[in-house]
Protein backbone atom coordinates (compact mmCIF):
# COMPACT_ATOMS: atom_id res chain seq x y z
CA UNK A 1 0.00 0.00 0.00
CA UNK A 2 2.95 2.53 0.49
CA UNK A 3 4.80 2.50 -3.14
CA UNK A 4 3.41 4.73 -5.59
CA UNK A 5 2.13 3.72 -8.53
CA UNK A 6 0.06 5.99 -11.55
CA UNK A 7 -2.57 3.01 -11.45
CA UNK A 8 -6.10 5.24 -10.56
CA UNK A 9 -7.54 4.93 -7.52
CA UNK A 10 -11.01 3.82 -7.61
CA UNK A 11 -11.33 4.56 -4.05
CA UNK A 12 -11.68 9.01 -5.54
CA UNK A 13 -15.05 7.62 -7.72
CA UNK A 14 -18.21 7.83 -5.97
CA UNK A 15 -20.78 5.24 -7.36
CA UNK A 16 -21.96 7.42 -10.45
CA UNK A 17 -18.42 8.86 -11.34
CA UNK A 18 -17.31 4.55 -10.56
CA UNK A 19 -20.34 3.37 -13.18
CA UNK A 20 -18.97 6.03 -15.66
CA UNK A 21 -15.35 4.77 -15.64
CA UNK A 22 -16.85 1.03 -16.09
CA UNK A 23 -19.22 2.42 -18.94
CA UNK A 24 -15.98 3.90 -20.60
CA UNK A 25 -14.35 0.66 -20.61
CA UNK A 26 -17.00 -0.66 -22.33
CA UNK A 27 -17.95 -2.79 -18.93
CA UNK A 28 -21.84 -2.59 -17.67
CA UNK A 29 -22.48 0.18 -14.90
CA UNK A 30 -23.55 -2.04 -12.31
CA UNK A 31 -19.69 -3.28 -11.95
CA UNK A 32 -19.88 -0.08 -10.09
CA UNK A 33 -22.54 -1.51 -7.31
CA UNK A 34 -20.21 -4.77 -7.04
CA UNK A 35 -17.12 -2.69 -6.99
CA UNK A 36 -18.41 -0.47 -4.11
CA UNK A 37 -19.67 -3.56 -2.16
CA UNK A 38 -16.14 -5.79 -2.22
CA UNK A 39 -14.65 -2.14 -1.55
CA UNK A 40 -16.65 -0.73 1.67
CA UNK A 41 -18.57 -3.21 3.01
CA UNK A 42 -16.25 -6.07 2.37
CA UNK A 43 -12.77 -4.28 3.19
CA UNK A 44 -11.28 -5.73 -0.06
CA UNK A 45 -8.86 -4.17 -1.80
CA UNK A 46 -7.35 -7.29 -3.78
CA UNK A 47 -9.01 -7.18 -7.33
CA UNK A 48 -8.35 -11.29 -7.82
CA UNK A 49 -10.91 -11.77 -4.32
CA UNK A 50 -13.86 -10.27 -6.15
CA UNK A 51 -14.87 -13.71 -7.19
CA UNK A 52 -18.24 -12.00 -9.39
CA UNK A 53 -15.80 -10.17 -11.61
CA UNK A 54 -14.37 -12.23 -14.45
CA UNK A 55 -10.81 -12.83 -14.50
CA UNK A 56 -10.78 -10.89 -17.76
CA UNK A 57 -12.11 -7.99 -16.02
CA UNK A 58 -10.19 -8.33 -12.58
CA UNK A 59 -6.56 -8.79 -14.98
CA UNK A 60 -7.82 -5.30 -16.63
CA UNK A 61 -8.72 -3.37 -13.57
CA UNK A 62 -5.06 -4.94 -12.17
CA UNK A 63 -3.13 -3.21 -14.91
CA UNK A 64 -4.95 -0.03 -14.81
CA UNK A 65 -6.82 0.86 -11.21
CA UNK A 66 -6.04 0.16 -7.78
CA UNK A 67 -7.83 0.36 -4.20
CA UNK A 68 -5.26 2.10 -1.93
CA UNK A 69 -5.97 3.03 1.48
CA UNK A 70 -3.81 4.97 4.22
CA UNK A 71 -0.78 3.68 5.58
CA UNK A 72 -0.55 4.14 9.43
CA UNK A 73 1.93 6.07 11.22
CA UNK A 74 0.84 5.76 14.55
CA UNK A 75 -2.23 3.92 16.34
CA UNK A 76 -3.05 4.94 19.82
CA UNK A 77 -5.34 3.59 21.67
CA UNK A 78 -6.68 5.11 24.75
CA UNK A 79 -8.03 3.31 28.71
CA UNK A 80 -11.60 4.98 27.58
CA UNK A 81 -11.88 2.76 24.44
CA UNK A 82 -11.35 5.73 22.06
CA UNK A 83 -8.40 5.50 19.28
CA UNK A 84 -6.46 7.67 17.34
CA UNK A 85 -5.10 7.32 13.89
CA UNK A 86 -2.12 8.99 12.42
CA UNK A 87 -2.24 8.25 8.86
CA UNK A 88 0.96 9.08 6.12
CA UNK A 89 -0.15 9.84 2.78
CA UNK A 90 1.93 9.31 -0.46
CA UNK A 91 3.42 12.89 0.01
CA UNK A 92 4.79 12.03 3.49
CA UNK A 93 1.40 14.39 4.66
CA UNK A 94 -0.15 12.94 7.85
CA UNK A 95 -3.09 13.42 9.25
CA UNK A 96 -5.37 12.19 12.23
CA UNK A 97 -8.79 10.39 12.71
CA UNK A 98 -10.11 9.50 16.04
CA UNK A 99 -12.37 6.64 17.02
CA UNK A 100 -14.77 7.05 20.06
CA UNK A 101 -17.35 4.63 20.64
CA UNK A 102 -20.21 5.03 23.38
CA UNK A 103 -23.15 2.28 24.06
CA UNK A 104 -25.05 2.33 21.39
CA UNK A 105 -22.85 4.52 18.91
CA UNK A 106 -19.37 4.54 17.66
CA UNK A 107 -17.97 7.63 15.63
CA UNK A 108 -15.29 8.44 13.87
CA UNK A 109 -14.16 12.07 14.09
CA UNK A 110 -12.28 12.73 10.19
CA UNK A 111 -9.99 15.54 8.45
CA UNK A 112 -10.64 17.46 5.44
CA UNK A 113 -7.65 18.82 4.96
CA UNK A 114 -3.78 18.96 5.56
CA UNK A 115 -3.71 21.83 8.31
CA UNK A 116 -6.48 24.53 7.73
CA UNK A 117 -6.38 28.10 6.67
CA UNK A 118 -8.98 29.63 8.71
CA UNK A 119 -6.40 30.20 11.53
CA UNK A 120 -8.91 29.96 14.85
CA UNK A 121 -6.79 31.34 17.90
CA UNK A 122 -7.79 28.35 20.37
CA UNK A 123 -7.29 24.98 18.06
CA UNK A 124 -4.00 23.44 17.39
CA UNK A 125 -4.11 22.74 13.39
CA UNK A 126 -4.23 26.66 13.25
CA UNK A 127 -0.43 26.37 14.17
CA UNK A 128 0.16 24.34 11.00
CA UNK A 129 -1.12 26.84 8.46
CA UNK A 130 -2.90 25.35 5.17
CA UNK A 131 -0.79 22.85 3.23
CA UNK A 132 -3.55 20.98 0.79
CA UNK A 133 -7.02 19.60 0.40
CA UNK A 134 -7.23 15.55 0.80
CA UNK A 135 -8.43 13.46 -1.73
CA UNK A 136 -11.59 12.01 -2.14
CA UNK A 137 -9.47 8.73 -1.64
CA UNK A 138 -7.58 10.10 1.00
CA UNK A 139 -10.87 11.50 3.28
CA UNK A 140 -13.32 7.82 2.53
CA UNK A 141 -9.57 6.25 2.91
CA UNK A 142 -9.70 7.34 7.13
CA UNK A 143 -13.33 5.71 7.66
CA UNK A 144 -12.12 3.02 5.28
CA UNK A 145 -9.47 2.28 6.99
CA UNK A 146 -10.61 2.11 10.42
CA UNK A 147 -13.63 -0.09 9.76
CA UNK A 148 -10.78 -2.43 8.92
CA UNK A 149 -8.62 -2.15 11.52
CA UNK A 150 -11.75 -1.84 13.93
CA UNK A 151 -13.30 -5.53 12.42
CA UNK A 152 -9.65 -7.08 13.00
CA UNK A 153 -10.00 -6.25 16.97
CA UNK A 154 -13.68 -6.85 16.52
CA UNK A 155 -14.44 -3.67 18.22
CA UNK A 156 -17.85 -1.36 17.45
CA UNK A 157 -18.14 -0.64 13.50
CA UNK A 158 -18.53 3.03 12.94
CA UNK A 159 -21.96 4.17 12.94
CA UNK A 160 -21.44 8.17 12.99
CA UNK A 161 -19.08 10.30 10.74
CA UNK A 162 -18.39 13.94 12.02
CA UNK A 163 -16.38 16.06 9.76
CA UNK A 164 -14.54 17.27 13.28
CA UNK A 165 -10.88 16.36 12.22
CA UNK A 166 -8.30 18.56 10.62
CA UNK A 167 -9.25 21.60 8.04
CA UNK A 168 -12.19 22.89 7.19
CA UNK A 169 -14.60 20.65 5.02
CA UNK A 170 -16.59 23.66 3.07
CA UNK A 171 -13.24 24.33 1.63
CA UNK A 172 -12.68 21.35 0.25
CA UNK A 173 -16.39 20.87 -1.39
CA UNK A 174 -16.10 18.41 -3.98
CA UNK A 175 -13.93 15.63 -2.68
CA UNK A 176 -15.72 15.93 0.82
CA UNK A 177 -19.08 15.47 -1.05
CA UNK A 178 -17.45 12.69 -2.89
CA UNK A 179 -16.49 11.07 0.62
CA UNK A 180 -20.26 12.03 1.58
CA UNK A 181 -21.56 10.28 -1.28
CA UNK A 182 -19.77 6.74 -0.79
CA UNK A 183 -20.92 6.99 2.96
CA UNK A 184 -24.52 7.64 2.04
CA UNK A 185 -24.64 4.87 -0.75
CA UNK A 186 -26.62 1.55 0.08
CA UNK A 187 -23.60 -0.27 -2.23
CA UNK A 188 -21.03 1.50 0.55
CA UNK A 189 -21.28 2.40 4.14
CA UNK A 190 -25.31 3.51 3.71
CA UNK A 191 -25.27 5.94 6.92
CA UNK A 192 -28.24 7.71 7.11
CA UNK A 193 -28.17 11.77 6.97
CA UNK A 194 -28.46 11.89 10.96
CA UNK A 195 -25.14 10.14 11.22
CA UNK A 196 -22.90 12.11 8.68
CA UNK A 197 -21.64 15.64 10.25
CA UNK A 198 -20.23 18.23 8.74
CA UNK A 199 -18.94 21.02 11.01
CA UNK A 200 -17.79 24.28 9.40
CA UNK A 201 -16.44 27.33 10.55
CA UNK A 202 -19.03 29.17 8.77
CA UNK A 203 -17.90 29.38 5.07
CA UNK A 204 -21.63 31.26 3.83
CA UNK A 205 -20.68 29.95 0.04
CA UNK A 206 -20.27 26.92 1.07
CA UNK A 207 -23.68 26.36 3.30
CA UNK A 208 -25.34 27.15 0.32
CA UNK A 209 -23.59 24.92 -2.11
CA UNK A 210 -24.41 22.43 0.60
CA UNK A 211 -28.05 23.31 0.87
CA UNK A 212 -28.52 22.18 -3.28
CA UNK A 213 -26.28 19.38 -2.85
CA UNK A 214 -26.87 17.41 0.38
CA UNK A 215 -29.00 16.72 3.73
CA UNK A 216 -26.48 15.07 6.26
CA UNK A 217 -26.64 16.91 9.34
CA UNK A 218 -24.98 20.20 10.26
CA UNK A 219 -22.43 21.82 13.28
CA UNK A 220 -21.53 25.50 13.35
CA UNK A 221 -18.70 25.96 15.10
CA UNK A 222 -19.90 29.65 16.55
CA UNK A 223 -18.19 30.12 19.88
CA UNK A 224 -18.91 33.75 20.24
CA UNK A 225 -22.17 35.75 20.66
CA UNK A 226 -20.85 38.72 19.14
CA UNK A 227 -18.91 39.72 15.91
CA UNK A 228 -16.29 41.80 17.94
CA UNK A 229 -15.40 38.52 20.16
CA UNK A 230 -15.92 36.10 16.90
CA UNK A 231 -13.88 38.44 14.72
CA UNK A 232 -10.47 37.18 17.05
CA UNK A 233 -11.43 33.61 17.69
CA UNK A 234 -12.55 32.68 14.27
CA UNK A 235 -11.21 35.01 12.05
CA UNK A 236 -13.21 33.91 8.93
CA UNK A 237 -15.84 35.85 11.31
CA UNK A 238 -14.59 39.11 9.30
CA UNK A 239 -15.15 38.00 5.96
CA UNK A 240 -18.96 36.25 6.51
CA UNK A 241 -20.63 37.55 10.09
CA UNK A 242 -22.43 35.67 12.69
CA UNK A 243 -26.04 36.85 11.23
CA UNK A 244 -25.42 35.99 7.26
CA UNK A 245 -23.87 32.52 9.01
CA UNK A 246 -26.62 31.78 11.09
CA UNK A 247 -29.15 32.75 8.21
CA UNK A 248 -27.27 30.17 6.06
CA UNK A 249 -27.50 27.53 8.79
CA UNK A 250 -31.13 28.19 8.99
CA UNK A 251 -31.56 27.73 5.45
CA UNK A 252 -30.27 24.74 5.27
CA UNK A 253 -31.80 22.97 8.29
CA UNK A 254 -35.48 24.57 6.77
CA UNK A 255 -38.43 24.42 8.48
CA UNK A 256 -38.50 20.65 9.48
CA UNK A 257 -37.21 19.71 12.91
CA UNK A 258 -33.81 19.30 12.32
CA UNK A 259 -31.83 21.62 13.85
CA UNK A 260 -28.15 23.08 13.46
CA UNK A 261 -25.62 21.92 16.59
CA UNK A 262 -24.09 25.21 17.75
CA UNK A 263 -20.16 24.39 18.97
CA UNK A 264 -18.96 26.25 21.37
CA UNK A 265 -15.29 26.10 22.81
CA UNK A 266 -15.30 27.07 26.68
CA UNK A 267 -12.49 29.32 26.83
CA UNK A 268 -11.95 30.57 30.61
CA UNK A 269 -12.31 34.19 31.04
CA UNK A 270 -12.85 34.84 27.21
CA UNK A 271 -16.55 33.83 26.59
CA UNK A 272 -17.57 32.11 29.15
CA UNK A 273 -19.73 34.82 31.16
CA UNK A 274 -23.07 34.46 32.38
CA UNK A 275 -23.42 37.98 30.03
CA UNK A 276 -21.80 35.54 27.03
CA UNK A 277 -24.99 32.97 27.85
CA UNK A 278 -27.88 35.15 27.79
CA UNK A 279 -26.44 37.18 24.39
CA UNK A 280 -25.72 33.54 23.21
CA UNK A 281 -29.51 32.15 23.68
CA UNK A 282 -30.68 35.62 22.79
CA UNK A 283 -28.73 35.33 18.78
CA UNK A 284 -30.53 31.75 18.60
CA UNK A 285 -33.49 32.58 19.57
CA UNK A 286 -34.89 32.49 15.84
CA UNK A 287 -32.53 29.68 14.42
CA UNK A 288 -33.35 25.74 15.15
CA UNK A 289 -30.19 24.66 17.33
CA UNK A 290 -28.79 22.41 20.11
CA UNK A 291 -25.96 23.55 21.72
CA UNK A 292 -22.71 21.32 22.36
CA UNK A 293 -20.49 23.28 24.71
CA UNK A 294 -16.94 22.09 24.35
CA UNK A 295 -14.25 22.44 27.72
CA UNK A 296 -11.09 23.79 25.97
CA UNK A 297 -8.74 21.00 25.06
CA UNK A 298 -4.99 22.65 25.80
CA UNK A 299 -1.94 22.11 23.64
CA UNK A 300 1.53 23.54 23.51
CA UNK A 301 1.38 27.12 22.92
CA UNK A 302 -2.12 27.92 23.51
CA UNK A 303 -3.43 30.83 24.90
CA UNK A 304 -6.26 29.56 26.52
CA UNK A 305 -7.51 28.05 29.73
CA UNK A 306 -10.65 25.53 29.81
CA UNK A 307 -13.29 27.33 31.67
CA UNK A 308 -14.37 25.44 35.66
CA UNK A 309 -16.61 22.89 35.47
CA UNK A 310 -18.90 25.42 37.90
CA UNK A 311 -18.76 27.96 35.21
CA UNK A 312 -19.71 25.38 32.43
CA UNK A 313 -22.24 24.16 34.24
CA UNK A 314 -23.77 28.12 35.00
CA UNK A 315 -23.24 28.60 31.14
CA UNK A 316 -25.39 25.29 30.29
CA UNK A 317 -28.24 26.00 33.03
CA UNK A 318 -28.44 29.63 31.25
CA UNK A 319 -28.92 28.51 27.36
CA UNK A 320 -31.23 25.45 29.57
CA UNK A 321 -33.47 27.81 30.87
CA UNK A 322 -33.83 29.79 27.94
CA UNK A 323 -35.52 26.87 26.07
CA UNK A 324 -31.96 25.73 24.60
CA UNK A 325 -31.51 22.23 24.55
CA UNK A 326 -27.76 22.19 25.56
CA UNK A 327 -24.97 19.69 26.30
CA UNK A 328 -21.50 20.00 27.79
CA UNK A 329 -19.34 17.46 25.05
CA UNK A 330 -17.28 15.04 27.42
CA UNK A 331 -13.47 14.80 26.93
CA UNK A 332 -12.13 11.71 25.45
CA UNK A 333 -9.13 10.11 24.91
CA UNK A 334 -7.46 12.38 27.20
CA UNK A 335 -4.05 10.16 27.38
CA UNK A 336 -3.73 9.90 23.57
CA UNK A 337 -4.60 13.79 23.14
CA UNK A 338 -7.34 12.52 20.66
CA UNK A 339 -9.76 15.18 21.93
CA UNK A 340 -10.79 18.06 20.07
CA UNK A 341 -8.55 21.09 18.79
CA UNK A 342 -5.81 18.89 19.38
CA UNK A 343 -5.17 16.93 16.34
CA UNK A 344 -2.21 18.07 14.73
CA UNK A 345 -1.07 15.56 12.47
CA UNK A 346 2.46 16.43 10.67
CA UNK A 347 3.01 17.86 7.32
CA UNK A 348 5.63 18.92 4.54
CA UNK A 349 5.83 22.10 5.91
CA UNK A 350 6.33 24.13 2.81
CA UNK A 351 5.62 27.30 4.16
CA UNK A 352 8.06 26.67 7.22
CA UNK A 353 5.53 28.21 9.39
CA UNK A 354 6.31 25.86 12.02
CA UNK A 355 9.94 27.21 12.17
CA UNK A 356 8.58 30.60 12.13
CA UNK A 357 6.37 30.31 14.79
CA UNK A 358 8.86 28.63 16.90
CA UNK A 359 11.03 31.89 15.99
CA UNK A 360 8.47 33.88 17.15
CA UNK A 361 8.02 31.97 20.56
CA UNK A 362 11.67 31.66 20.99
CA UNK A 363 13.01 35.00 20.09
CA UNK A 364 15.96 33.08 18.20
CA UNK A 365 16.33 34.99 14.98
CA UNK A 366 19.96 33.71 14.16
N1 LIG B 1 -13.22 23.55 10.45
C1 LIG B 1 -14.35 22.87 11.01
C2 LIG B 1 -14.05 21.50 11.57
C3 LIG B 1 -12.81 21.30 12.38
S1 LIG B 1 -12.79 21.80 14.06
C4 LIG B 1 -14.99 23.74 12.07
O1 LIG B 1 -14.48 24.82 12.34
O2 LIG B 1 -16.05 23.37 12.57
C5 LIG B 1 -13.87 20.75 14.95
C6 LIG B 1 -14.37 21.39 16.25
O3 LIG B 1 -13.34 21.40 17.26
C7 LIG B 1 -14.77 22.84 16.04
O4 LIG B 1 -15.96 23.15 16.68
C8 LIG B 1 -13.60 23.56 16.67
O5 LIG B 1 -13.95 24.85 16.99
C9 LIG B 1 -13.31 22.68 17.86
N2 LIG B 1 -12.00 22.96 18.46
C10 LIG B 1 -10.89 23.37 17.83
N3 LIG B 1 -9.88 23.52 18.72
C11 LIG B 1 -10.36 23.19 19.93
C12 LIG B 1 -9.78 23.11 21.23
N4 LIG B 1 -8.49 23.39 21.43
N5 LIG B 1 -10.56 22.71 22.25
C13 LIG B 1 -11.85 22.38 22.03
N6 LIG B 1 -12.45 22.43 20.82
C14 LIG B 1 -11.72 22.84 19.77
Amino acid sequence: MDSKTDKINLMNFDRKALAEWFAARGEKPFRAQQLLKWVYQQGVDDFDAMTNLSKALRDSLKQDAEVRGLKVAADQKSTDGSRKWLFELEDGNRIESVYIPEAERATLCISSQVGCALNCSFCSTAQQGFNRNLTAAEIIGQLWMASRLLAEDDRLPVSNVVFMGMGEPLLNFDNVMTAVSLMQDDFAYALSKRRVTLSTAGVVPGLKRLAEVSDISLALSLHAPDDALRNELVPLNIKYHIDEVLQACKAYVGEGRRRVTIEYVMLDGVNDSDGHARALAKRLRHVPAKINLIPFNPFPRARYQRSSTQRIERFRDILHNAGIVTITRRTRGDDIDAACGQLAGDFTDRTRRRERLAVEVTGDFS
